[in-house]
């Protein structure tokens, strides 16, 4: 187990040849922040960051004491000027990587985290954009959906989340609604003054947008809630490209 482990890096000089061949670089945990039982952001300072385009991800590597590592990737969730990277995780049980960040990590600790990675699920804006995800499949999101606010390009976003706590950054785009078409759903909480949707992805909600523009449609999350997504997508009569990222289980 990685868990109890890591933060020897600075001192190990074999650790720090490899880094380089593997692209590596070493992180400082700047601040870590506790979403819900579920979610947490955590940022990153790093020496060398030659920025990131919004879509792609880093592979983050924990070290145990007796060089074991553990290696997964993670959506970068932050835009791309910004001097902090951040990645939103989630506490999947059991889960080796995800547990050590949400119960263990503490700000000052060090870890590695690769430069960034993909070509394929990254923003491409050849035309309108939609995004389209469940719970921390919003992470890349983040990233396209500042960016393309930033450059005053307007977008829809689809967020479903069991609980209001997990609809990140809810606050932030329920105030840009002149530039962000944004659709919020909470689908296992009744909120008292909700007034968006609480119901499962369906068709229905894509049947207003135009048959005749062209759509670059991105769809991020767990492997059922992508399927799922994608048929939606696909039975649409939308002019569309499609572009996946697959969590997990
Ligand atoms: C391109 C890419 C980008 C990703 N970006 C993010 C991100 O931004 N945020 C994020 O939280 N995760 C992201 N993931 C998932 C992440 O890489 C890990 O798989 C996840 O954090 C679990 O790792 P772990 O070490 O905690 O669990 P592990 O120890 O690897 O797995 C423990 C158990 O959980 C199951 N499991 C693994 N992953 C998941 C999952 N996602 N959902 C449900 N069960 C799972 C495994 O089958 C296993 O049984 C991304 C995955 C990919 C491929």
């Amino acid at each position: 187990m990685v868990i109890i482990c890591m933060v020897i890096l600075g001192k190990n000089k074999d650790i720090l040849n490899r880094m380089d061949i593997q692209n590596f670089q070493i992180a400082k945990i700047s601040k870590k922040k506790i979403i819900n039982d579920e979610l947490c952001i955590i940022d990153f300072k790093l020496d060398n960051w030659d920025g990131h385009i919004p879509g792609q991800y880093s592979e983050i590597c924990l070290t145990s004491e007796d060089g074991y590592e553990a290696i997964r990737p993670y959506s970068i969730a932050s835009e791309p000027n910004k001097k902090t990277l951040s990645f939103l995780l989630e506490k999947i049980p059991n889960g080796e990587i995800s547990t050590f960040f949400y119960d263990f990590a503490l700000v000052g600790d060090l870890v590695k985290i690769s430069k960034p990675i993909g070509q394929r699920f990254i923003l491409k804006d050849h035309s309108y954009t939609i995004m389209i995800a469940s719970g921390s499949g919003i992470a890349p999101f983040l990233s396209m959906s500042k960016f393309l606010l930033n450059n005053n390009k307007t977008f829809s976003l689809f967020h479903w989340s069991k609980y209001f706590s997990g609809l990140v950054d809810y606050d932030y785009f329920s105030k840009k609604n002149n530039e962000a078409n944004y659709f919020p759903f909470v689908t296992r909480e009744k909120q008292k003054k909700w007034t968006a949707g609480n119901s499962r992805i369906s068709a229905e909600n894509f049947i207003n947008f135009n048959k005749n523009k062209k759509y670059e449609i991105y769809i991020c999350g767990s492997d059922s809630f992508v399927k799922k997504a994608s048929e939606i997508i696909d039975d649409s009569n939308l002019n569309f490209k499609l572009y996946t990222e697959r969590f997990g289980s």
